[in-house]
């Protein structure tokens, strides 16, 4: 990726580096976003500033101009996943070094991921978010039904894709684990391609380099010729898109923003709720900063001799592009462009890393489910039982591995936590309605959560590029 020098004047700010040009686009999306949500509040007629804006023009404009930078974020992940790891998997296997990086990313994201979750839960179970003063329970059937009316729709199409779940994997842990492990293998690779089955695909990419690599020649030459120019075409792609990153954030933003703003000011009404709404947001913002900040430089520092500044400097790009899209899957062209570009990790390594870190690799998801979890059943009222919490960190383990990189994502393995310790809790126990408090401040915590799962994934890239004898962030200055 080209960057543009760092000496330029102050004012000429399309000269400026790459990831500030983002950081101002996301900064003038959030004031934009704010002071509009504000001016609908104060001028929408009946108070109704949600319908107000519905229609607003500036609205429009920023969705729509976020929709296309998403769309073209995404558009990219299929040819450049898919090239990639076919790719590098050809030429590693060559190297037969093969098993031996994939046992390390995979022991690099379990451990990572059952780090984060157990400090999820040592944080909720200090603070207790969900406790009032008064150890009353604050969770009632009237409290849930009004705000699951307040965001009926986003309600209605989580149980639908929750009951989906329930009904594709069956309610037992190891249904559960067999379904991850048969979304492993797809039945049709076009399909997985359409329905963006990343999981799947990297499945299949793997198993057509390794082959790819037994090919005879010409064929072989061919094959790989072939990937190799939709790479190099989906790179320069990506790098284009890049170049358009300040704008499409700051629409985003701008729309994201406002949406939000304006549903959590019509939930003030709720007070000990928004307090210990409060409590919550600052106990996973907590965990996840700890996580992102200490625990994971922490790792790559005492592993690979690597500094914080650096990575973090390197990273930035696809860590602005993570927080505004609330999407792993919409930043991989970024974070492999980032890793490979400026933090140096050889192609071969970032393309087998980072994919299946987007997919599979999802600390800030973990964490949060686990501390959502636990704040839901605090709500209720419930204590927790040690057998309990030791199921719901399995079962964030798990799902955060089955989770796709997509807003929200987590809301849906969330149902599945609470509806395995609604079961444990006993008969007609049902947590899973407290969800819709989640939707309330869902979007800021999943801008946060997403960038710690692509973090999570770089620091693993150079990480275990380091560990393969690799010299990753070299040339890059702290
Ligand atoms: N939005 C997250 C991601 O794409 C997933 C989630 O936690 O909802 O990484």
């Amino acid at each position: 990726m080209s960057e543009t020098s760092e000496m330029a004047p102050f004012w000429k700010i399309w000269k400026w580096k790459l990831h500030w040009q983002i950081l101002v686009g996301l900064v003038i999306g959030t004031l934009a976003g704010y002071l509009w949500a504000r001016l609908a509040i104060a001028n929408a007629p009946n108070g109704d500033a949600k319908l107000y804006l519905e229609s607003n023009w500036f609205r429009l404009i920023a969705k729509t101009g976020g929709e296309i930078f998403l769309n073209a974020l995404k558009l990219i992940v299929i040819p450049l996943v898919t090239s990639s790891i076919i790719l590098a998997i050809a030429s590693i296997a060559a190297k037969k070094g093969f098993a031996r990086l994939g046992l390390k990313t995979l022991f690099y994201f379990l451990t990572t991921s059952t780090i984060a979750i157990l400090l999820g839960l040592a944080l909720v179970n200090w603070i207790q978010p969900g406790v009032m003063s008064d150890g009353k329970p604050l969770l009632n059937s009237e409290k849930v039904s009004q705000i699951q009316k307040d965001f009926s729709s986003e309600s209605q199409r989580l149980a639908d894709s929750a009951k989906l779940d329930q009904d594709k994997s069956g309610s037992t842990l190891l249904a559960k684990v067999l379904g991850i492990f048969k979304s492993l293998v797809p039945a049709n690779p076009v399909k997985a391609a359409v329905d963006m089955d990343l999981l799947g695909l990297i499945v299949i990419s793997i198993f057509v380099g390794y082959f790819l690599s037994f090919l005879d020649e010409p064929t072989r030459q061919t094959m790989e010729s072939f990937w190799r120019g939709v790479n190099d075409i989906s790179m320069m792609f990506t790098d284009f898109i890049l170049k358009l990153a300040p704008l499409g954030v700051a629409m985003l933003l701008a729309h994201t923003i406002m949406d939000n703003y304006v549903s959590l000011a019509a939930e003030q009404r709720f007070g000990d709720l928004v307090e210990s709404l409060k409590w919550f947001a600052i106990t996973t913002l907590a965990g996840l900063l700890i996580h992102m900040f200490l625990i994971l430089p922490a790792i790559v520092f005492v592993i690979a001799g690597i500094g914080p500044i650096r990575l973090f400097s390197a990273m930035m790009p696809a860590l602005l592009t993570a927080f505004s899209t609330a999407s792993s899957n919409a930043t991989l062209s970024v974070t492999l462009d980032c890793c490979e570009n400026r933090a140096g990790v050889s192609n071969d390594t970032t393309s087998f890393v980072v994919p299946l870190g987007a997919t599979v690799n999802m600390n800030g998801t973990a964490l949060y489910e686990c501390v959502a979890a636990v704040f839901i059943v605090q709500l209720f009222g419930y204590q927790l039982d040690f057998a309990t919490q030791f199921m719901i960190v399995l079962i964030a383990l798990l799902t955060s591995i089955g989770v796709a990189g997509v807003p929200s994502a987590s809301l849906v393995a969330i149902i599945i936590i609470l509806n395995s310790v609604s079961k444990q809790l006993g008969e007609g126990v049902d947590l899973s309605g407290g969800l819709a408090i989640l939707l309330i401040l869902d979007r800021p915590l999943d801008m946060v959560r997403t960038a710690v799962n692509v973090f999570g994934d770089a620091a693993g890239a150079v990480l275990i590029a380091k560990t393969e004898g690799e010299n990753p962030l070299a040339s890059v200055k702290a």
